[in-house]
């Protein structure tokens, strides 16, 4: 067995050829990022010393993680977590990775709060939203006492919302239910990114996406509207009067979910964009009297 030792900048640039020659998107900075998951080295400390020499060990993990990366396993499936809203997310193959995207959704949320109110996410999967938004209200905004309930199917997902607002000490309460099945009460707050690909277009996602992906994190049925449709529905029975409800949509289906909501009883129903300036949420707040004309007009 040979024992020569390999510089970090070798074993950078060699990680960074392989992904390119697998056609990885971004495969420097893919590179790059597995270098630091498995050294633990800087930026700062890796210019300062790019020939110092990593381990046989190290090395050999490197080139593993590179290997899985250069199938296509996404980043975060090899690292065990992603970035959101400025906290670090544990993540798995039973949940969808958090995007930037989504952000804009819980930037939204926070607006809505106020101290003492009740929220609920649904489909929530690696807790993300809610926790972030437990998190921001509680620490950055003191908006005191929300009480946050996180509902998903998939129990193999409820697991890793746990461990998250464990981790990142959140109080919530999570929840094995169908949409609302098990939930119980009315809420001043739901938010939700529920699946909304459409079956047809899974296909053309993305290898990382539809290969890794949970299926049933993206699939919205035949229109991708499935879930909007039953939230909107259902919601009534579970939205305080004047109560919020956001949406995560996909780019195209901004007017669809807006009238969805408005013909069920939501006033003040709004589009907003994400950074790269695509229809991304749609929110609304709920008014009884809207729904009650609403009934009377036979759109409910
Ligand atoms: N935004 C995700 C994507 O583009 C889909 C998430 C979802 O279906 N909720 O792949």
């Amino acid at each position: 067995m040979s024992q020569r030792t390999l510089a970090l900048q070798e074993i950078y640039r060699k990680g960074s050829r392989i992904l390119e020659e697998a056609l990885i998107p971004e495969a420097s900075l893919d590179a790059w990022l597995l270098l630091s998951y498995v050294t633990g080295i800087t930026k700062a400390s890796y210019y300062g010393a790019p020939d110092r020499e990593v381990s046989e060990g190290e090395a050999e993990q490197y080139f593993a993680s590179v290997g899985k990366r250069a199938k296509r396993i996404p980043l975060q499936h090899i690292t065990g977590e992603q970035e959101f809203m400025g906290y670090t997310f544990r993540v798995n193959e039973h949940v969808l990775i958090p995007r930037q995207d989504t952000e804009v959704l819980v930037d939204e949320a926070l607006q809505a709060l106020s101290p003492g109110a009740r929220a609920l996410d649904l489909c929530t999967g690696s807790g993300c939203i809610l926790i972030s938004l437990l998190k921001m209200a509680e620490e950055r905004l003191h908006i005191e006492e929300i009480k946050g309930v996180g509902a998903d199917i998939s129990e193999e997902a409820l697991a890793v919302a746990e461990e998250n607002a464990k981790r990142l000490g959140a109080q919530a309460q999570f929840v094995k239910s169908d949409l609302f099945a098990k939930i119980e009460g009315r809420f001043d707050l739901i938010v939700s990114n529920p699946p909304y690909i459409p079956t047809e277009a899974i296909e053309g996602l993305q290898d990382e996406v539809r290969l890794f992906d949970p299926r049933i994190a993206l699939d919205g049925g035949a229109d991708g509207l499935h879930f909007y449709r039953e939230i909107v529905r259902q919601s009534i029975g579970h939205i305080e009067d004047g109560g919020t409800l956001i949406f995560e949509i996909g780019c195209e289906q901004g007017e669809a979910v807006a009238a969805l909501m408005e013909s069920a009883g939501y006033g003040d129903v709004r589009v907003k964009k994400d950074l790269s300036g695509l229809d991304r949420v749609v929110r609304g707040r709920y008014n009884r009297e809207q729904m009650y004309e609403s009934r009377r007009r036979g759109n409910v």
